[in-house]
C-alpha cells in the first residue's frame, strides 16, 4: 500500500460514497420540496454506478490507504443490491470499517440483519426531532418519528449499535428539540450527534443566523446534565466527544461551521454516477466511472488519484467568509452524500 498525502498532509483514510441520488424524504436543509419535488432532478439510472464499478473504485482507493467506508446518498436503502454490495467491499483488502447513514425509514429488522451478515459493522440513523408534527414538516413527506426510532432499535438488535443519531439543528427548525433528543438516548448506549446546519449545495437557503453553534449546543444540553470533554477515538474524527458526568453515555457535535475540522480531513468522496470529489464543497471531480467504462487500466487509475490527492489543498470551511459570496457552483449534499 502507498500512502499518499495531499499540500497539507493530510493522509487518505476514509472513502464516503454516495449510493444515489435519490431520496424519499424532502428534508428542507437538504433537498427542499419547492426545488426538488419531481425526479427530473436526478440523474438518469444509467448514470449510476454499478456495484462493479463502486467495488473497482473501493479496491483503488483501499492500495492508497482507505480503510473506512461510508455508505450514504440520497438515501442509500433505496439501492436494491446494497447487501451484496457490502459483501463485495468487506472482501476488499484493507477495508477494516464500513458504516452507513440513512433516515432509517425503510430499515426493517431483516433488513439490518442482511447488512450485518453482509459485512457492515455501525450505522447512523438521521432524526432531528421526536415530535411528530415538527418531524413531518422536516422530513417533507410526513413521516413519523416512532418509524426512525424503530429502525433504531432494529439497528441495535441486528448488532449494528451503538448507534449514532445524526441531529442537523437549525435555528427555529429544532432548536426546541436539543435537549428531548440528548434526553431519549441517555443510558441507551447511543451517541446522538448534533451537527451544525452547513452552507452546502446552493438549495437550502442557508444563512449564518440560522446556525445553532455547537457552543450553544452544550450549554444548553450541560445546563441540565453536566458534561465533560472525552478524547477523540482516532486521528480525524470529525465529531467532538461530550460524555455525561453522571454515565448516562456521550454526544457528539459536530461545529463544521464554527470550528471548521479542515486540518485533519482525510476523506474523499465518491459520487453516485462516479465522481471522486475531495471536499463537501467541491464542484467538480475527476470522473472515474468514465475512466473505468474507458477501460483505463488499473495501474494509470491508480497514478491518477494518487496525482489527484496529492495535488490537494481544499479547506473550504477554515476559508469560509459568510459576508462574501459563496462559490458561484456547489454540488447538492444528497449528490455528495456528506
Ligand atoms: N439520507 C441519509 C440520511 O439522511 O441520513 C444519508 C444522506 S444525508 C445527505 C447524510 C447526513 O447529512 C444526514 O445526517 C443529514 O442530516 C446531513 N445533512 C444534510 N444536509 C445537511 C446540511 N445542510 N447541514 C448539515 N448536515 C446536513
Ligand atoms: Fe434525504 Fe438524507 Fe437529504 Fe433528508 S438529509 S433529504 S433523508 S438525503
Ligand atoms: Fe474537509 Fe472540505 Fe469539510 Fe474542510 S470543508 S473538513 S476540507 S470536506
Amino acid at each position: 500500500m502507498a500512502e499518499v498525502r495531499d499540500q497539507l498532509n493530510r493522509p487518505l483514510r476514509d472513502l464516503r460514497i454516495s449510493l444515489t441520488d435519490r431520496c424519499n424524504f424532502r428534508c428542507g436543509y437538504c433537498m427542499p420540496k419547492e426545488i426538488f419535488g419531481t425526479p427530473t432532478h436526478f440523474m438518469p439510472r444509467e448514470d449510476a454506478m454499478t456495484r462493479e464499478e463502486i467495488v473497482a473504485v473501493v479496491r483503488l482507493m483501499s492500495q492508497l490507504g482507505v480503510h473506512k467506508i461510508r455508505l450514504t446518498g440520497g438515501e442509500p436503502l433505496l439501492r436494491q443490491d446494497i447487501a451484496p454490495l457490502i459483501a463485495d467491499m468487506a472482501e476488499v483488502y484493507g477495508i477494516d470499517d464500513i458504516a452507513l447513514t440513512t433516515n432509517g425509514s425503510m430499515l426493517t429488522l431483516a433488513l439490518a440483519k442482511g447488512l450485518k451478515a453482509a459485512g457492515l459493522g455501525r450505522i447512523t440513523v438521521s432524526l432531528d426531532s421526536l415530535d411528530a408534527e415538527r418531524f413531518g414538516r422536516i422530513n417533507g413527506v410526513g413521516v413519523r418519528p416512532a418509524k426512525v426510532l424503530a429502525a433504531i432499535d432494529h439497528a441495535a438488535e441486528a448488532g449494528l449499535g451503538p448507534v449514532k443519531i445524526n441531529v442537523v439543528v437549525k435555528r427555529g427548525m429544532n432548536d426546541q428539540d436539543i435537549v428531548p433528543l440528548a434526553e431519549r438516548f441517555r443510558f441507551t448506549g447511543h451517541i446522538v450527534r448534533f451537527i451544525e446546519f452547513m452552507d452546502v449545495g446552493m438549495s437550502n437557503r442557508w444563512s449564518l443566523e440560522d446556525v445553532v453553534p455547537a457552543a450553544e449546543i452544550l450549554q444548553t444540553i450541560s445546563q441540565r446534565w453536566p458534561l465533560h470533554p472525552v478524547e477523540a477515538a482516532y486521528y480525524g474524527e470529525v465529531a467532538s466527544r461530550y460524555a455525561y458526568d453522571d454515565g448516562a453515555g456521550e454526544i457528539g457535535l459536530i461545529a463544521s461551521v464554527t470550528q471548521p475540522f479542515c486540518g485533519s480531513c482525510t476523506r474523499a468522496r465518491l459520487s453516485a454516477d462516479g465522481r471522486l470529489l475531495l471536499c463537501l464543497f467541491a464542484d467538480h471531480g475527476v470522473n472515474l466511472r468514465d475512466l473505468l467504462r474507458q477501460g483505463v487500466a488499473a495501474d494509470a487509475l491508480l497514478e491518477r488519484v494518487t496525482q489527484i490527492w496529492g495535488a490537494r489543498g481544499d479547506r473550504y470551511s477554515e476559508l469560509r467568509d459568510p459576508r462574501k459570496s459563496q462559490p458561484a457552483k456547489r454540488l447538492e449534499m444528497f449528490q455528495i452524500g456528506g
